[in-house]
């Protein structure tokens, strides 16, 4: 994979969801060129052939652009969902009664299926019921293993199979269903790089998902249940990313509560140094119109602001009329943030302070060197990426150059703020590793003639987990015609 394209001119991604208004190969490279380094494949939606043909088709602009590209498959998780009903929908009023039950003869005013019998158990009165993503509410009055009779709180129309979100009570349900493993199997065998799992309540979720991965991906813990901002510090140190994922989220906190817990759980990421996404509704109204809302725009400036590593495009790439014009919207947007001066100032807002590892050691002294000399770029080699996130959590404001010899960690670092990710060859000694930082900062276009370098390796070289050596060097002019090209 060997095409030296400039980086993007910001350090947060764009993760851009794939779908019928983005599903052609033409399609998805306008959203490359407009700006989505990143891409989300929903598992929730779609045939095996329709999720397969997204995933080949972005391997296949990879190979076409000789870039690196990261691709996300996003599980759908334990989404409750109610049965169906004899007319299609009912009107729930407020103080009816309403029973749901294990019965699946087709629903009517006073009832419907709940195919759930796990979260029956668990309801006891006074619980809430979300159903269609909170437009109704629910309260339990009585409940017993077959069924739950409940109270109108808030009335509307309830159609067939509407989402159904239980925020008051941790609910027993398996990590993965088995939609999830057969779409996990999929989704491995066919290479994508990160897989996201929905609804995660609880650490031991993440590390059920964790072991059936078995390193094939990295993980990203998805937040949106309030049962997981109990468990934060265990799931953040069994996931390799998390995403705020405020669809749900707000579903099942009060909405005026999500901004908070947002910037909470920025910072928490952040501080771990591992890649957070912020997702749902970020350009909503571009689904349909070709130009955003003010604010949305400042939505996304405001994560922005905060340091996020991605932000992310739902159903405005996905299924909307102007997916492209989404993807620019957002460029557009992070483009400004960055160059303005009190972006630096924000950013540094979360104090990121060093672990007691010769890695972080460095990482810490490459950000005061980039600072002092005004170095133009950070140069890294690494084999497993973990350098890169270190040093990428700086939030060192110059570009994040990374070599590795490994396609997987290349593709995966897509979602790092910052990092601009080749795969090439290994180094095999101090000289080479000097001279293939100049040569390559020059053909990628992070640096220019007289432009400083900060480079950082491992010696022995090619033996992951060793990053011991920090250099600075200077690139000249001539420095792609002095070394052997490779
Ligand atoms: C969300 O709920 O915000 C989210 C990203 O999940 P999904 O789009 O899969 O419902």
């Amino acid at each position: 994979m060997t095409s030296h394209r400039p980086p993007r001119d910001r350090h947060v991604r764009v993760l851009a969801t794939l779908g019928p208004a983005s599903s052609t190969p033409e399609q998805i490279r306008a959203l490359y060129e407009a700006g989505a380094d990143a891409f989300r494949v929903n598992m929730s939606h779609g045939d095996d052939a329709g999720k397969l043909a997204l995933i080949a088709a972005v391997r296949s602009l990879e190979g076409r652009l000789g870039r690196p590209m990261t691709i996300l498959a996003d599980l759908q998780g334990p989404k409750l969902r109610v049965g169906r009903f004899a007319d299609g929908r009912v009107d729930l009023e407020t103080g009816a009664a309403f029973r749901l039950d294990l019965d699946p003869a087709p629903g009517t005013a006073s009832r419907v299926q709940l195919p759930h019998p796990e979260i029956l158990a668990v309801l006891r009165p006074g619980h809430r019921l979300l159903l269609d993503d909170g437009k109704i509410v629910l309260r339990v009055v009585e409940a017993d293993d077959g069924h739950a009779l409940t109270e109108v709180v808030v009335p509307g129309t309830l159609s067939n199979n509407k989402g159904v979100n239980v925020p008051d009570v941790m609910v027993p349900l398996p990590a993965l269903t088995s939609k999830d493993r057969h779409d996990l199997s999929l989704a491995l065998e066919a290479g994508v790089d990160w897989v996201a799992l929905s609804f995660v309540q609880r650490a031991e979720d993440v590390a059920e998902a964790r072991k059936l991965i078995g390193g094939r991906a990295s993980l990203m813990a998805k937040i949106e249940k309030p049962s997981a901002l109990d468990d934060m510090d265990g799931i953040l140190e069994l996931s390799d990313a998390i995403m705020v994922a405020r669809g749900d989220l707000g579903v099942e906190l009060p909405p005026e509560e999500v901004p908070g817990v947002q910037k909470r759980l920025v910072g928490m990421a952040r501080r771990a140094g591992k890649p957070v996404v912020v997702a749902t509704q970020m350009l909503e109204s571009m689904i349909v119109s070709p130009s955003p809302t003010r604010a949305e725009v400042s939505d996304v400036a405001n994560a922005i602001y905060d340091g996020v590593d991605a932000v992310m495009l739902s159903a405005e790439s996905a299924a909307g009329k102007w997916p492209v014009e989404a993807v620019s919207m957002m460029d557009a947007i992070a483009r400004k943030v960055e160059r303005d001066a009190a972006y630096q100032q924000q950013v540094g807002f979360v104090e990121t302070l060093p672990e007691p590892t010769t890695a972080d050691a460095l990482c810490a002294a490459a950000r005061s060197i980039q600072a002092t000399v005004g170095a133009r770029a950070v140069v890294c080699f690494t084999t497993s990426g973990s350098t890169a996130r270190r040093v990428a959590r700086e939030r060192i404001p110059a570009n994040i150059l990374v070599m590795t010899p490994k396609l997987s960690t290349a593709r995966r670092l897509g979602l790092t703020w910052g990092v601009h990710a080749i795969h090439t060859r290994d180094i095999g000694s101090f000289e080479e590793m000097v001279a293939k930082s100049k040569r390559m900062s020059l053909r990628n276009h992070v640096a220019v003639p007289g432009d400083r370098l900060v480079v950082m390796a491992g010696v022995p070289f090619g033996v992951p987990g060793s990053t011991n050596v920090l250099h600075v060097v200077r690139v000249v002019g001539d420095e792609l015609d002095r070394h052997t090209r490779r």
